[in-house]
């Protein structure tokens, strides 16, 4: 089978030796089920973990890959697994499974998602368009520029269109654009009901619970504003709310800072200096590559990671000697 040699325990160590360390870390996002965005089969989970537990992988936290990162056995090959957002399906069908395995998986939440149930922006854009009855979609109709273009009928690039578009807006900018993409593209209760089938927040109390089975909680900021859009004192708020809202709930909260969204252009250098100075020791992002010691001497505050696929045989990839023999170590 493909996959078998792609995670071919001796070739992944060798390499991994010649090379030098070369973490996949991963994230997921949501299970799959009716929110209308890719999501993660819990069987894939399953059977991915139990192949690379086979194929000799060793896990590890985002902390302690952090912390131990120059004193990783380079015949050892690591995948670190991490999950953002706090959605009640993720801590239900994804959590569970990491933790059955023994993964060390870190959770990233919005606090303001799981303490006042009010769904960040990119969700309400994303209901609204799940709950939309039309057929095609005009960006003009939002008002958003590029407006002759031709209409989408697809909901999905609909969507990702627009969430490109507001990331970048200031913040009281954006929650006029959510609130226009409410009303324009759905009705509020059409909105609300696909709110309540896709997104619903888990709870303090699940989390609290999951921690003493082995979750780690770390901070996905409080509202989950792109930060490189917030003045600094924004996003110092934005950062100490949410550690603060963790303290209190969690024992042993994470170390690891990760920001919104996570694109290079979503957060700057005052994220950095910020987490740092809040006791921060790194932060994660959504831009994709492999973690080595070298990149992470260089700047722990901006880890790259996986999102995670779709399907087994990328999946395998991800963590393969042979992508990681690729001179750019960029997957496609
Ligand atoms: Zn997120």
């Amino acid at each position: 089978m493909y996959s078998s040699i792609l995670l071919n325990q001796f070739l992944n160590r060798l390499v991994n030796k010649v090379l030098g360390q070369h973490v996949t870390i991963f994230t997921l996002h949501r299970a799959v089920g009716e929110h209308g965005l890719t999501g993660t089969a819990p069987d894939l989970l399953r059977t991915f973990l139990e192949s690379l537990i086979k194929a000799g992988v060793a896990f590890i936290s985002i902390d302690d890959l952090i912390k131990r990162r120059s004193t990783l056995p380079t015949d050892q090959v690591f995948v670190c697994f991490t999950i953002d957002d706090g959605y009640a399906d993720q801590v239900t069908e994804l959590v569970p499974i990491l933790l059955e395995y023994h993964v060390q998986p870190t959770l990233f939440i919005i606090t303001s998602l799981v303490d006042t149930g009010i769904l960040p922006w990119d969700a309400r854009i994303a209901a609204a368009v799940k709950a939309s009855t039309l057929e095609t979609f005009a960006l003009s109709d939002l008002g958003v520029p590029g407006g002759n273009q031709k209409p989408y009928t697809d909901k999905r690039l609909f969507r990702r269109q627009i969430s490109e578009y507001a990331k970048k807006l200031q913040p009281q900018q954006r929650e006029d654009f959510v609130q226009r993409c409410v009303t324009r593209l759905s009705s509020d209760a059409d909105c609300q009901e696909q709110v309540n089938k896709g997104y619903k927040p888990t709870s303090w109390q699940a989390l609290q619970a999951l921690e003493k089975s082995g979750l780690n909680i770390g901070s996905h900021t409080h509202s989950h504003q792109p930060l490189s859009t917030l003045g600094e004192s924004q996003i110092e708020s934005e950062m100490t709310v949410a550690k603060g809202l963790i303290e209190k709930y969690f024992a042993s909260p994470s170390k690891t800072i990760c920001y919104p969204v996570g694109m290079a252009e979503d957060f700057d250098q005052r994220c950095q200096t910020i987490a740092q100075n809040l006791g921060y020791h790194g932060g994660v992002t959504a831009i994709s590559g492999y973690t080595t010691v070298k990149t992470l001497n260089e700047n722990p505050f901006t880890i790259p990671r996986f999102s995670f696929p779709t399907d087994m045989q990328n999946a395998c990839r991800y963590v393969s000697w042979l992508e990681k023999l690729r001179p750019s170590n960029k997957i496609d």
